[in-house]
């Protein structure tokens, strides 16, 4: 158990600081431990971060796989937290794919899991996630609020990497808000939002220091430094800036004293160097700007980040045209266009590789539905069967006519009770009862009345037995009765309180004039080797008791 979150540990914190060589070490234990223990939800998870760093790498369809993989066993657990974890790293994957309405709609639908199931690290990614998507949708006051829920819910968790990714992702919505109020014409708007950001500085910085936060500071800085430099703090802005291309220079020879695994983000320094730029170009200054978008370039280049060479050629493009090099603006435009063509191609890539995935996933989770309904089917078809079985044997040991036992219970149960009682040395009292001229019965009223008088007997019999005996239609007008472990004197008494009953049971109810009585022949089984050795003298004292004149009991010892 310790192990299983200690591996899952692993994982996730590689994945939090980008490390992603940790996180392919990590991730495949700590998916395979959490699969045994069953925990989905940690499966889930890891996945979800996996998934994630692979997506920062560039390798979308990994990371693709990854999510669907996540998503996939999410709907099919029965585990909420499981289900949210699933979703939501599906929805970043989503969004990472240009497809923000959906990634809306599966985090809404996660939402209420997310933030139910007591999971903070959840929350964090689930309102950080909605905060990226409202932002990409120009919702930027929604989008706000949700990166503030994100914050809370990482101050919750505990997760320092998480507070600092959610107070750069606020600091980033706070410098946008700053400029569309600008633009706007509202400046005094303007500056507040800005002094948002500055206001978000101490806390960032405490937070970084406190923890050692290499990896996450540069993104932050990016956002503060901007602030400062809109808010018209220049020198310190420029210092900031400064302070930002130390810590997250390209080049890891300069840091040796540092952890490899503690490296900062460098995908901060092409965004740093838009900032900056468009700083410059703002104050006139076209040469400190052209010498930013150039080193921005070189930068963006080394990292393969295509959206911001596009958008530094064509800051670079403006810059040229404003020092009248119409060449170089025009061959800035030409790259800024080729760029942004291959943006789009990229899109369409992971449209279609996100389409193909969905599809993949889509027939295994029907295929997985599909059996699940099958094994639904075939356990309750069992069930019924089983439940026809034991009605069809309850029925094949009732007697239809009476209701109470037939024969081949009787059969069935005797022998099973006279071996018991021979071998634990207990008595095992049968009886016969037959009704008294009952073929007169027939003859004179019917048959339906003889069935009638059959059913009534029946009825006195079933009144009169206790829980435990067995009184049963043995064929045609004869019954049996049998009193497991009852003495000779009070199965006796029973037989004749049977024999009273029915002599006084008011008979005209059915016929006016009709009168019943019947013949009890009683033994102790147990005397016997056999059961139906047994029976045989019961039918011997049966047969006594006709002969002497019916109505009456005899006992078998007195034959
Ligand atoms: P005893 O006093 O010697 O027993 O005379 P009995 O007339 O009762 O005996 P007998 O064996 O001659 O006749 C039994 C009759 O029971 C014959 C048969 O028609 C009738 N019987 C058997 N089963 C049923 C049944 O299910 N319904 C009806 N109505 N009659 C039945
Ligand atoms: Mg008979
Ligand atoms: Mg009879």
């Amino acid at each position: 158990m310790a192990d299983l979150q200690a591996l899952v540990q692993q994982a996730l914190e590689a994945g939090d600081r980008s490390d992603h060589a940790g996180i392919d070490l990590a991730a495949p234990p700590a998916l395979a431990a959490a699969a045994t223990a069953g925990r989905d939800e940690l499966r889930c998870e890891v996945l979800g971060a996996w998934s994630q760093s692979a997506y920062r790498r560039n390798d979308f369809p990994m990371a693709a796989r990854l999510a669907a993989e996540a998503r996939e066993l999410g709907l099919r657990s029965t585990q909420r937290a499981a289900r949210a974890e699933g979703l939501v790293a599906w929805a970043r994957i989503l969004w990472s794919g240009g497809e923000l309405e959906e990634a809306l709609e599966v985090l809404e639908l996660a939402l209420p899991d997310a933030t139910a199931v007591g999971r903070p690290r959840l929350q964090v990614h689930t309102f950080n996630l909605l905060g990226l998507v409202h932002a990409e949708l120009g919702h930027l006051d929604t989008s706000l609020g949700h990166h503030e829920q994100a914050l809370d819910a990482a101050e919750r968790a505990g997760v320092a990497d998480l507070e600092l990714l959610a107070c750069t992702n606020l600091a980033g919505r706070w410098l946008a808000i700053g400029k569309r109020h600008e633009a706007a014409g509202d400046p005094a708007a303007a500056a507040a939002a800005w002094e948002q950001v500055i206001a978000l500085h101490g806390r960032t910085e405490a937070l970084v220091l406190r923890h050692q936060l290499v990896h996450g500071w540069p993104h932050f800085l990016t956002s503060y430094a901007a602030a400062l430099l809109r808010l018209g703090r220049t020198q310190e802005g420029l210092q900031a800036f400064a302070m930002h291309r130390a810590l997250a220079d390209p080049n890891p020879d300069r840091h040796p004293d540092r952890h490899p695994d503690r490296h900062p983000d460098r995908t901060s320094l092409p965004h740093a160097a838009l900032h900056l730029a468009r700083h410059h170009q703002r104050q006139g200054e076209l040469a400190a700007a052209m010498a930013v978008v150039t080193d921005g370039l070189a930068v963006a280049t080394r990292l393969g980040a295509k959206m911001r060479l596009a958008e530094l050629h064509l800051l670079g493009s403006e810059v040229a045209e404003a020092q009248r090099d119409f060449e170089q603006a025009l061959a800035h435009h030409k790259r800024f266009h080729a760029w942004r063509e291959q943006c789009a191609v990229d899109r369409a890539a992971m449209k279609s590789t996100l389409l193909a995935v969905r599809l993949q996933t889509e027939q295994a989770l029907q295929e997985a539905q599909a059996q699940r309904a099958r094994a639904r089917e075939l356990a309750q078809a069992n069930q019924n069967l089983q439940a026809h079985a034991q009605t069809l044997a309850r029925e094949a040991r009732l007697d239809v006519l009476t209701g109470l036992d037939n024969r081949r219970s009787v059969d069935a149960l005797l022998p099973m009770w006279h071996a018991t009682a021979r071998e634990q040395r207990r008595a095992l009292h049968a009886a016969l009862l037959d009704l008294d001229h009952f073929k007169a019965i027939n003859d004179q009223l019917g048959h339906a009345v003889g069935d009638d008088v059959l059913r009534t007997v029946g009825t006195i019999l079933r009144a009169l037995c206790r829980e435990g005996d067995l009184a049963a239609r043995y064929g045609g007008e004869e019954f049996v009765i049998v009193w497991p472990g009852a003495d000779e004197d009070s199965a006796h008494g029973a037989c004749e309180r049977l024999r009273i009953a029915v002599q006084a049971h008011d008979w005209a109810l059915l016929r006016p004039g009709l009168q019943v009585t019947v013949s009890i022949g009683l033994a102790d089984l147990a005397h016997d080797a056999t059961a139906a050795a047994g029976l045989e003298r019961v039918d011997q004292a049966l047969y006594a008791a006709k002969r002497q004149g019916r109505n009456q009991t005899v006992l078998s010892r007195d034959v």
